[in-house]
């Protein structure tokens, strides 16, 4: 049956979403991005493209977070957070945030989706996902738990291969405190260090818009539609998604609709339509289409502080690549037996200077975000909630401690100078507490805010099959579908989401 499908957001779901579903010629795919959209890699800027750098600095949303923020020695990251500002980094271009992240490719474990169908959503567990991790990828490692042959590439740098003697070190610092060091921390193992799997092939960051859109390019059925901004989808008066309106007016008729906007863009879009908490929709005088409270709530993100050191210029050497390895750990210890709700990723960009972002990936902190107008352009008001639960602040303070401990070991001796963030002075727990709420910041992985669950659940806005309870042919393909969030980077959760919905949609 032939069908017009109008995907909304060409990020790291809508880019695989639309590559899929194209491949059915009796689609016809349209995929909508409000950032450009660069057709090959030669019309891409470079900051997209090298895996080693960030693409945020030129292509991004510009969103803040309304979290209070210490008005004095915010921690600079790379240079763009001015004091007081908590950013909230969205890639606003094709392929979305997957071409302007970190590459770092880390699979979600089978305790992630334990906690999903622990909330009723019992067709996303380790069984019915590990198919479609597979599916994505083309990692050399391979065997019974890895994919080769898919789109996404992945690389590692090890020992003999491009791993650096400062990263090199970290892994046998982890070693030393107690932490098992494998070669692939993409199995099952979710404790320990490792060399961190990227997206990546000869240095290229395999977003969706290279790895899935670019070979999809050449269908008659795709068509891509850049710099055009989705305003919100029309119903017929039996709640059947119509239309796709733009902010320029365009109307896009439509049989499918998707929303892959991503956490921020895909409740705003909803919101607009006329589907959210009803308080909101009365309160901007939107009509409402379907009341469903649970739009822009339960916001997830992994809370995270730079931890920072002075290092040996000349020990250290190159700066390149900045990111090669990652200890995943417990507050609990490397001893006992707690969860793993720690990361930390030792990190060189500027010489004579290391970070080590330390994130708490179990968080229990909830944020939001809700529109503050009708106005497809106006910033949505987002809440990340960062370290609202004490028990994140608590973790946090413990992955500090056992951080600390391993930077000043033997292995690291001669690359590390002295911690210059939060610094020697910050000793009890009171003064790191203080310290990591000055200083917090995010790991980038917002999600949950058109969550996953069964109708009447409070939080649920879709079904398990992506559909919004209580309207027809409207779907959410991306981050904020997640009802929980995985305790790794959320990139390959989210690609992983859209080849399994492009499989049942298609
Ligand atoms: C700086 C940064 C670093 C990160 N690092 C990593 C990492 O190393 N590894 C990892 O696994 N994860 C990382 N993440 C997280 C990961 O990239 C995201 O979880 C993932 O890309 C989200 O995918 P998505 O499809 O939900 O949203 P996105 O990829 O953000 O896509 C949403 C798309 O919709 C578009 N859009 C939004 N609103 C509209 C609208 N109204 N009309 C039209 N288009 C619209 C946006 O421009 C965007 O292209 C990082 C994220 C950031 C921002």
């Amino acid at each position: 049956m032939a069908r017009r499908i109008v995907v909304c957001g060409g990020g790291s779901a809508g880019g695989v979403l639309a590559a899929r579903l194209s491949e059915d010629p009796a689609n016809t795919v349209t995929l909508v991005e409000a950032g450009p959209d660069y057709r090959t890699p030669e019309e891409t800027a470079p900051e997209l493209l090298d895996a080693n750098q960030f693409g945020f600095t030129t292509h991004d949303w510009g969103y803040e977070s309304a979290d209070h923020v210490a008005d004095a020695d915010s921690i600079p990251m790379f240079g763009i957070v001015e004091q007081g500002i908590l950013p909230v980094l969205r890639g606003k271009v094709i392929g979305g945030s997957s071409s302007v992240n970190g590459a770092n490719a880390l699979r979600p474990t089978p305790e992630d989706f334990a906690r999903w169908t622990g909330l009723g959503n019992d067709r996303w567990s380790w069984d019915h996902v590990l198919p479609y991790l597979k599916k994505l990828e083309d990692d050399p490692v391979g065997g019974e738990l890895h994919g080769t042959g898919g789109p996404v590439h992945i690389e590692r740098f090890t020992e003999g291969n491009g791993l650096r003697p400062v990263m090199s070190a970290f892994l046998e610092a982890c070693a030393q405190a107690g932490h098992p060091v494998h070669e692939d921390i993409n199995g099952v193992r979710k404790r320990g260090a490792g060399p961190i799997p990227f997206n990546r092939k000869n240095g290229i960051r395999q977003s969706s818009a290279i790895a899935y859109l670019g070979p999809a390019r050449h269908r008659e059925n795709l068509t891509v539609l850049g710099e055009q901004t989705v305003d919100r989808v029309e119903f017929t008066e039996d709640g059947t998604a119509r239309a796709v309106i733009l902010a320029d007016g365009t109307v896009l008729e439509a049989d499918l609709v998707v929303l892959s906007a991503g956490a921020i863009g895909s409740p705003a879009i909803l919101m607009r339509s006329g589907i959210g908490p009803r308080r909101l929709l009365d309160r901007l005088s939107i009509p409402t289409v379907q009341c469903l409270e649970g739009v822009g709530c339960n916001l997830r993100d992994h809370p995270m502080v730079y931890l920072t050191y002075a290092v040996d210029e000349e020990a250290v050497g190159e700066l390149m690549p900045p990111l090669q390895t990652a200890l995943a750990f417990s507050s609990a210890g490397a001893a006992g037996q707690g969860e793993v709700d720690l990361h930390a990723l030792p990190f060189t960009m500027e010489p004579g200077v290391m970070l080590v972002p330390l994130a708490v990936v179990r968080p229990y902190s909830l944020g939001s975000v809700e529109i503050t107008s009708r106005a497809p352009e106006a910033d949505p008001r987002i809440r990340l909630g960062l370290f609202d639960h004490p028990d994140d602040l608590r973790r946090m303070v413990a992955g500090i401690r056992q951080i600390r401990e391993i930077m000043g070991s033997g292995p690291l001796e001669k690359y590390v100078r002295a911690e210059t963030w939060p610094g020697p002075e910050a000793t009890t727990d009171a003064d790191l507490a203080r310290a990591v709420l000055q200083g917090k910041n995010t790991y980038c992985h917002a999600v949950g805010t058109c969550a996953m669950g069964g109708e009447g659940t409070p939080a649920a806005v879709v079904d398990q099959a992506g559909k919004v309870h209580g309207v027809d042919a409207l779907y959410v393909v991306d981050a904020s579908t997640m009802p929980d969030i995985p305790a790794v980077p959320t990139n390959t959760t989210v690609m992983m989401m859209a080849e399994r919905w492009a499989d049942q949609l298609g």
